[in-house]
């Protein structure tokens, strides 16, 4: 760079706002402010600009307080008249407040959130959301809410744009700092934020897109004219977004074909056509091109990068076992990965039993062998004598090391962080990879945050396995539920019992695990019933899962924690409360524990109220990949990702599957791009590199040289 650029203090002393600038020397904002800002993540004054609402308020979307009709979902503004809280029977406090508004009013409830009453006062003007029901009179159990004018401001300063048929944007709060405020605190700054930003996407890709430029997308989406105009700005910054995360997952995919070419091995025949021929079961065609697909890789010159995507169930195991004996009967050795001590120890006794005909055995490493064991399976795996291993994490660990490893396979690899999985990588000199999911995602969304990857489904389940049949039942059949439950157990079959708090004092409004495991025990004095939950020590809860596998406990009493992928056949039952508690997807890998043997399983969903139709959609479906899809437009994007944080993918502004043709063409143009100019140097595209690395500060390896 040529040209001197001022020094930060100068910058700082002659009052130029800058993006960097930090936000509590924006005029209102003190350092009070900014502290409660940081906790927001805004520091700067582009973290500011960046704080977009994440929702809208129109007027045409608010109902009157006499219109909100029990059983309808509505938004509804009112200003506070009465407000306290009340103990019920139960001993649970409810929060309640009275709206009124023109027409009338209404009556909100928040049980079990007393705290309410500290920030919820009379006089302010509120938005409630959520449902309406009948409970001595029309009431709203708000999902949300959100404090739009304080009771001393003047009467509906702020409900007035609502009526004005402006759109008004709600931004993220957090306590001690409202939405309102935010607000306030945007609007006056935007003008001047948005005249630092400047546009980085090459004007003719902007217009063939046909989206604004990004100072009118800021704009629309901070302050919109209309609901659809606030739609085309977050559209843009979808885009800007998604190309970003391409750019770094088409480059990184270049670079890791390129640099480091891997082992072609060769088939042999042998150990592979020996399982083959070996196994109990033909495989099933979607097994069949699975484990052509992951051949054709590993008998290329280039590494194998591949995630083999599928239902819990359809046997990803015995494909992986394909892999690894590829690697072995070339004389490499395997690794495989898996993210518990208990799901290594069952992948351990799998590939045992597939294995015995073959006369080889895997080695199991653990965290929790002797240190003895740990000396002698590690020296076994140095000398190249054991050929396989299984293993957690302790397979990484820096006194592992391995005499030739050539392919490395890993369960579950959301589960582990991208650093763990290069750690294990990094014991070979080039291994293939081969990462396992048993979360089915759509197209769309694996295109995002798995575009650096090939991928293979599962889709088909193997035969002779018995059905699941869902049924959702009302809290009136309950006891009939139970009924069924103890007889099955009383015939020798296992149940899950899924709920979604592990106590009442969390949320006093739902049933808790802890009680239910106690009325259930109390209930059933001939069944041993077993409680598993987050807040056990992980060798607690290998403990009770364990002896649930051994049939010691006939009743699993769980939170979510049960294991992804655990395997009792016998385990038949699965009854989930609450379920209008979880995702859809959620709802698919628990039940997934189920009908893992011969016999029919029954999964029974206990909803509280009336079951919706996403409860009946997915009773109606056992297809893991069509469950995602409903999932993916019930919770959109960002909940997904967050889910796998360890990918470390920003996406918060792009929807999928609604925005899946900007995922297209951003990929199309970071395919383009990156094929015309492998490492973005060139002048017109170094602003789009400095953009994709400041998104994604690990890529700047990446994209170093050419
Ligand atoms: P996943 O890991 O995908 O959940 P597994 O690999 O654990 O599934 O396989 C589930 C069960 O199905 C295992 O008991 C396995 O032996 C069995 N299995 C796998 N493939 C077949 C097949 N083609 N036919 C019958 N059973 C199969
Ligand atoms: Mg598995």
């Amino acid at each position: 760079m040529t040209a001197s650029r001022p020094s930060k203090s100068a910058s700082r002393a002659s009052g130029a706002l800058r993006l960097d600038t930090p936000v509590k020397f924006l005029k209102g904002i003190g350092e009070r402010r900014a502290e409660q800002l940081e906790r927001l993540g805004i520091r700067t004054a582009r973290d500011l600009l960046w704080h977009l609402p994440h929702r809208y308020i129109d007027a045409s979307t608010v109902t009157p307080l006499v219109r909100a009709e029990v059983g309808q979902e509505v938004a509804c503004v009112g200003r506070v008249v009465a407000k306290g809280v009340v103990p019920t029977r139960r001993g649970l406090r409810i929060f309640h407040a009275v709206l009124r508004d023109e027409s009338g009013v209404l009556e909100c409830v928040w049980p079990g959130q007393a705290f309410l009453d500290r920030s919820i006062a009379v006089g302010q003007t509120l938005l409630v959301s959520g449902p309406v029901r009948f409970y001595h009179g029309r009431q709203m159990a708000p999902r949300e809410f959100v404090i739009l004018a304080d009771a001393d401001s003047d009467a509906g300063a702020d409900a007035e744009p609502l009526a004005g048929g402006k759109v008004l944007p709600v931004y993220p709060a957090t306590e001690g700092l409202s939405h309102k405020v935010i607000r306030g605190l945007v609007d006056r700054h935007l003008d001047a934020l948005i005249a630092l930003s400047d546009d980085v996407l090459p004007e003719p890709v902007r217009r063939s897109l046909e989206l604004p430029a990004l100072p009118d997308a800021l704009r629309a989406v901070h302050r919109p004219a209309s609901g659809a105009e606030a739609e085309l700005g977050r559209r843009r910054l979808a885009f800007d977004e998604l190309l970003d995360l391409q750019l770094m997952l088409i480059r990184a995919r270049a670079v890791a074909k390129r640099s480091r070419s891997g082992v072609a091995f060769t088939v042999r025949r042998d150990l592979t056509t020996r399982l083959r021929e070996s196994l109990p079961w033909e495989l099933t065609d979607d097994q069949h091109r699975a484990a052509r697909e992951i051949t054709a890789d590993m008998t290329a010159p280039d590494r194998m990068h591949r995630l083999l995507m599928g239902d819990v169930g359809t046997g990803k195991t015995v494909v992986a076992l394909f892999a690894m004996l590829l690697a072995v009967e070339n004389d490499y050795q395997a690794a495989l990965m898996a993210p518990t001590e208990l799901l290594a120890e069952q992948h351990a006794a799998t590939l045992e039993g597939l294995l015995a005909p073959l006369a080889l055995r895997p080695e199991l490493l653990l965290g929790r062998q002797t240190a003895g064991e740990k000396q002698a399976i590690r020296a076994r795996l140095a000398t190249g004598q054991a050929r396989l291993a299984v293993g957690t994490h302790a397979l990484m660990q820096e006194s592992v090391s391995f005499h030739r490893l050539g392919l490395v396979v890993i369960d579950e690899q959301h589960r582990f962080g991208v650093e763990q999985r290069a750690a294990l990588i990094g014991k070979g000199a080039a291994p293939d990879v081969l990462l396992l999911t048993a979360t089915p995602i759509p197209r769309s969304l694996a295109l995002t945050l798995y575009g650096d990857l090939d991928v293979s489904t599962l889709r088909q389940r193997p035969p002779g396995r018995g059905t699941i049949r869902t049924a959702v039942r009302t809290g009136a059949q309950r006891e009939r539920v139970l009924e069924f439950v103890r007889a099955e157990c009383g015939k020798g079959r296992q149940a899950y019992v899924v709920l979604p708090v592990i106590e009442e004092s969390e949320r006093a409004d739902l049933r808790a695990a802890t009680t239910m495991a106690q009325s259930l025990a109390a209930r059933w004095p001939e069944l041993r019933v077993g409680l598993i939950h987050g807040r056990l020590k992980a060798d607690d809860r290998d403990d009770v899962m364990r002896r649930f596998r051994a049939g010691e406990v006939h009743v699993l009493v769980a939170t979510t924690v049960i294991e992804v992928g655990i395997d009792v056949p016998n385990a038949t039952l699965m009854l989930i409360e609450h379920p209008e508690r979880f995702g859809l997807a959620q709802l698919h890998q628990l039940r997934g524990r189920i009908g893992r043997g011969e016999e029919e399983s029954f999964c029974i969903l206990l909803p509280e109220g009336p079951a919706a139709d996403r409860l009946h959609a997915f009773a109606a479906t056992e297809d893991g990949f069509k469950i995602a899809e409903l999932d993916l437009e019930e919770r959109g994007m960002g909940d997904l990702i967050g889910a796998r944080q360890s990918g470390g993918f920003e996406v918060r502004h792009a929807r999928l599957p609604a925005d899946a043709d900007l995922l297209t063409r951003a990929r199309q143009l970071a395919i383009d791009l990156i094929g015309g100019d492998p490492a973005l140097q060139r002048p017109e595209n170094q602003r789009l590199r400095e953009r994709a690395v400041a998104r994604y500060p690990r890529a700047v390896e990446l994209f170093r040289g050419g």
